[in-house]
Parts: C-alpha cells; structure tokens; sequence
C-alpha cells in the first residue's frame, strides 16, 4: 500500500468523496481495498450478496480492490460445502472478487483456517506486551459467576490480576485456557462510522473478549483485526450488527500500533412485516440457491440488493453494478431500514425479462435456467412409471418448474391428525431438514422414516401432507426423489409456504414447540 505523508492532501478524515483515507497519525493510503468475509456456515446468505455488493461497488468507484476471505474459525459450525456454495453464488451474481481463496492473491491465505499460525503470534505478541491475558477459569466458574451476577454482565476477570507465579502453576498442571484481551475498566470508546458519525460506548459495559479459544482457533474479533489489517484493507464495509465489536477491535488496532480503517457498517435488511424485523429465514427466504432456482435473474437480483439503502441521483430503479459504482457514494447510504420487498424483487426481475431479452434471448435464459437436458434427465426417470401419453409430462413435472405450488391449506392433511396437531410436525420436519448437509433420495428417506418413527405415525401417512406441501397435489413423483430434484432451499421454501397458508404458528407457540424440540432432536439450526 503506498502511503504519502497527509500534508499532501487537502481534505480531513474521513474524505466526503471518499477517495482517500487519511489515517490519523497524517498517512493516508492511495489504494482502496474492501472485502467481504463471510463465515461459510449455511446457505449462501442474501445479506452476504448485499455487503459484498456495496463493498465491490465502492471499490469499483474508487479503482481500488475488492477482497473475498472466509471467515471459518468456527471449526464446529464451518463447512467446505457451505464455502463453495459462497463462492458460487457471489460467481453466479456476477459479484467478482480480485482476490480470494480460490484465486489467491498477494495477502493470502484468504482462508482464516489456514492462517492460525499468523494469529497465534499476534497472539503471542499481544501476550508479551501485557495487553491480553490467559483465562483458566473453567465453564463450570463462568456459569456459577453467571448466575450470581445476572443475565448481561461479563466475565468477573479473575485471572486478570493473576500473577506470573499463579500463571505458571496453572500451566505446568497442563490446564486448558483462553486468552483474553484486556479492556479498559473506565471512560468510554468513541469509535467514527461513515454513516452514523461518532459512536460512543462505555468501556464499563464491554467485555474482557476471549480472542483465542481453547483449541487454538482465534475468535472472531482477533481474527478480523489482524486480517482487516494484513490484508491493507482501507474501508470496512459490513453488516450494523457488527458496530458493537468496533471499540474492542479499535483497542486491538491500538494494542498492535496499527491505524485503523473507516467503518462503514450498513443498515440491516428487514422483513417485509409489521415491525420490519430483521431478515429472517423464518419469515422471508434468504438462501441465495433459493432465488436461482425460482427464477430470479442475477442482475435483478444485484440491482435489488443495490436498493437497499441507497438509491440512483436521478431516482432510476433499474441500475447495474457498474452504474451503480459511478454513481455511488457510501455517505449517500440511508440508515432507515431497507425492507427486502419480494414483491418489488419479483417486478424488477419482469422489467429485465421484458426490456432487456428478445424472445431468443429469454429462450437462453430459460434453457440455462431449467429447460435444459440435464434438468430434465433428472426427471425423467422419476415420471416414466407414471406416463402414459408423453403429454402427461406437462401435468407431472409442473412442480419441478414452478416457485409457489400454492397448495390449497385444506387439502394438507395427515391421517388422525387434526390441522393444530400437524403443524408442529411440520415445522419440526423443516428444522430437520434445515440440519441436512446432504440432501439425497436416501438421506431423506432415512429422516421421514425417522420422524415418522418418533410421531408415531406410518410412514405413508407421514408423507401424505408433504407431497400437497411440495407438489399441491397428491398425485405426483416419488418424494425423496423428487425433493433431492426440487433442492433444498425450495423444498423448505415450499414447506414454509405451507404452514403459513395452515395458519402459520403463533410466536408463543412456536417458543413452547422449540422447547419440545430441544428435547426430542437436540436444538437446531440458527
Ligand atoms: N465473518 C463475519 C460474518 O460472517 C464478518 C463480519 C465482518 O465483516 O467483519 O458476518
């Protein structure tokens, strides 16, 4: 990165045009470099399409460099799937990153995993200095101080003030530890947000934050840090609900001698409800896989995203990337709660299957979509047993082609049960099926056969209600086939729609049934 002494510029930090950085001890960097670094733990997330947009936007606009890294410190909850299906889907919405795990580049590894090495020096260093500390409390004591102190406070930083004496006894009797970042117990933060302006908070209310865990992975905010600066990123663009964490990691950049970048963090998205909650699964579909497979083209999808908080100068809705990074200004961006207005979505893509394809290139569109072979080989089979004339094609297959089946609520029935007694055996099914890492033929016999075992209702009966679910009808191809050809997101989709046309669940309900759920399979999914 090349830095130049700030007396070379005229503007003051942050810069209104946002072309240039200027540090605060008068460097300033000429480079702009963003990134996007998602934890591939899930679905490919909209929000994360939504940040990786601003991000490569802004870079865009500023020649600068835009910097994928994946963010999988959680060992448990991180998949090598889940990180593909990232990849795929930011390759699929055009979203190209400069550099990235599977391109490299010149800061990489852009994998955290394989940067372990890096972050226990920083670690080691931070140790050194006296600026974090090894916890041996065990979970046993956290939950004890816990519960003495209350729900909201933090930990009691026993070991804090423990000695080096004390500190070598625990380590010669080869007890586990964490290592903690020491806070300041006074006085207050005041971070900079390009958007909101000085954030204040009180040191008081902040925790001694674990930055390395017991198995030697480094916890989010270490991580981040030592990434965010190796990687020279200038601008971190992300999601508000990382705002809370910016003291601490400003303290990290202050422990290490770093300048921090500016921060940007970006409204969240909303469910299109009442209370415009937050984006939720449970109330909006959110998988990137999901909107390709119900037809959504990327470029409207991308223009969507680009909605959301921001809009064109001259009001224009229809925009592209590159539009957009001519015209965007990340100060421009509104904090007022971009609702994700399916129904907005779905007239945006029409406006670019209208106005953007002759029929021949709609024909293209579709063919890439689902009209083509291989699509087709997989159904196929499925209907063969069931054909009589090859136009029962049409009427099989609907499902296969279709977003919304719109089943009708009445006809989704199940042997014995009244409607308030299947629901919960639904809803119980699609947190299953959210834990799913495959989704094969196989795979979901083996789940239906043994829900149905753990309600007590026959097999044949059990899947009754899901192939009105997932095809509106019951007569239809087999349903493990079919589902493994349907995907994932859409099957869950589908079965989302259901038990909403049921009535859907109350909220007090549905806290009473994730408790029966704890208790039957173990927790699910976030
Ligand atoms: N890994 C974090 C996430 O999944 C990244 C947050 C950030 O951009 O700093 O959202």
């Amino acid at each position: 990165m090349t830095r130049v002494p700030a007396s070379w510029i005229i503007v003051g930090y942050p810069s209104p045009t946002g072309l240039f950085t200027v540090y605060r001890e008068g460097f300033m960097s000429a480079e702009i470099r963003t990134r996007v670094a998602p934890s591939p733990t899930g679905d490919p997330h909209v929000g994360t399409a939504y940040q990786a947009l601003f991000n490569l936007a802004f870079a865009k606009s500023q020649g600068g460099k835009f910097v994928l890294r994946i963010e999988d410190t959680d060992q448990v909850r991180s998949t090598r799937e889940s990180e593909q299906a990232i990849l795929d889907s930011l390759s699929w919405l055009g979203l190209q990153w400069d550099e990235g795990p599977d391109i490299g580049g010149p800061h990489g590894p852009y994998r955290q995993s394989e940067r372990t090495e890096i972050y226990r020096k920083h670690v080691d260093e931070l140790l050194e200095k006296g600026h974090a500390y090894r916890c041996f409390c065990t979970k046993e004591r956290l939950d004890e101080v816990r519960a003495q102190q209350g729900p909201g406070t933090g930990y009691d930083r026993l070991c804090r003030s423990k000695d080096e004496a004390a500190i070598k006894t625990h380590m010669d009797a080869g007890e586990a530890f964490v290592v903690r970042m020491k806070v300041p117990l006074e006085g207050e933060s005041v971070m900079h947000d390009l958007l909101r302006g000085e954030v204040r908070k009180e040191w008081s209310l902040v925790d001694d934050q674990v930055i390395l865990k017991s198995d030697g992975y480094p916890t989010y905010h270490l991580a981040n840090v030592v990434d965010d600066h190796l990687m020279e990123i200038s601008h971190v663009i992300r999601g508000e609900e990382w705002i809370n964490s910016v003291p601490k990691h400003l303290k990290l950049y202050e422990y290490f001698g770093w300048e921090p970048p500016v921060f940007c963090h970006l409204p969240l998205l909303r469910n299109d409800d009442a209370n415009k909650t937050k984006l939720s699964k449970r109330k909006n579909p959110t998988s990137i896989h999901y909107f390709r497979k119900a037809g959504f083209l990327p470029e409207a999808m991308v223009n969507f995203l680009g909605m959301m908080g921001w809009i064109m100068p001259d009001g224009e809705e229809k925009f592209s990337v590159e539009t957009m990074a001519q015209n965007l200004k990340l100060e421009d961006i509104s904090l007022g709660g971009p609702v994700f207005d399916i129904a907005k979505l779905r007239w945006l893509n029409g406006r670019y299957l209208r106005e953007d394809h002759d029929p021949k290139a709609l024909q293209t569109k579709l063919e890439a979509w689902s009209l083509n072979s291989d699509y087709y080989a997989k159904i196929v089979p499925l209907v063969q047993p069931r054909l009589e004339t090859l136009s029962d094609w049409g009427r099989l297959t609907g499902p296969f082609f279709m977003d919304d089946v719109a089943p009708d609520p009445e006809a989704i029935v199940m042997k014995g049960k009244t409607t308030e007694e299947l629901l919960p055996l639904l809803q119980m099914t699609l947190w299953e099926l959210d834990k799913l890492r495959a989704f094969d033929e196989q795979t979901l016999k083996d789940l239906f056969s043994r829900l149905s075992e753990t309600f007590e209702v026959k097999l044949r009966d059990f899947n009754g209600p899901f192939y009105v679910a997932l095809a509106g009808t019951k007569v239809w191809t087999p349903l493990f086939a079919s589902m493994e050809v349907l995907g994932a997101d859409m099957v869950r989709m589908r079965i989302r729609r259901a038990i909403d046309a049921m009535g859907g669940i109350s909220g007090k309900k549905m806290k009473k049934l994730e408790k029966e759920y704890q208790s039957k399979f173990g927790g699910r999914n976030a």
